[in-house]
């Protein structure tokens, strides 16, 4: 139900956690984060509270200037630990709000090729879809754009991927995301209310846009693949 990314010039953890307490009033019934951490891709995840996560970050660091978090109100898959997003592979974390509507095709195909789900819910198709276009050659951005062809539904999707330090993408299709824009830092969040400790310079991303972050900025493109120019915007969203 809330999404958070950070692209930092210091560990994230913390800051995501303090990102998703700020959409905690949205409600929840689970958390977590993913990091890239020395190139590889790991994940802390709790059931219940922003306070669960936190004690199990304490027992166990989560290192990593770059990562994404979420808080989850499952709509597919009960609401335990292993349901919880980020979703990940070995090479690509997914944080997903909204419902991918086609997701049993999607897995029943997926299943069939050989990729193993671990959890009930709709958005672990998402991360078998990426795995298996970036199995078959593609980079990172090329796969989640075959990806987003493919989903059905409303979504917002935060996304990081294994050995790219300076990556992330965000996709939108019904449901808002916001990228923060900061000195040598970038932000995402599904409500720039999550973003307002880090930045006031926002630009909100438009239904069916998509968009590669980096730290030195955002490039948006629409639907088709089209680059094209949203707004930056001071938002009103205070601290
Ligand atoms: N449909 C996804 C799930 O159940 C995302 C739910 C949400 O928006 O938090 O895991």
């Amino acid at each position: 139900c809330g999404i958070v990314g950070i692209l930092g010039g210091k560990s994230v953890a913390t800051d995501l956690v303090d990102a998703l307490r700020r959409l905690e009033y949205r409600g929840y019934d689970s958390a977590g984060i993913a990091t890239v951490e020395n190139g590889h891709l790991d994940r802390r995840r709790a059931e219940g509270k922003l306070r669960n996560l936190e004690t199990r970050l304490i027992a166990e660091p989560l290192s990593g200037r770059t990562g994404i978090g979420h808080t989850r109100w499952a709509t597919h898959g009960r609401p335990i630990e292993r349901n919880a997003h980020p979703h990940m592979s070995a090479k690509v974390s997914v944080v997903h709000n909204g419902i991918i509507e086609n997701f049993r095709e999607l897995k029943e195909r997926l299943t069939a090729k050989g990729h193993v789900f671990e959890t009930d819910t709709d958005t672990e198709a998402v991360v078998h879809l990426i795995t298996d276009g970036m199995q078959n050659g593609l980079d990172s951005i090329s796969a989640v754009r075959e990806a987003l062809d493919q989903l059905r539904g409303a979504f917002a999707l935060g996304i990081i991927f294994a050995g790219e330090d300076d990556l992330m993408i965000a996709a939108r299709q019904g449901s808002p995301l916001a990228i923060g824009h900061g000195r040598g830092e970038m932000y995402l969040g599904s409500d720039a209310i999550a973003l307002a400790p880090f930045t006031d310079a926002i630009t909100y991303l438009e239904e069916g846009d998509w968009a590669v972050m980096r730290r030195a900025g955002a490039e948006v493109f629409d639907r088709d693949g089209a680059p094209v120019t949203r707004p930056l915007v001071k938002s009103v969203a205070s601290s």
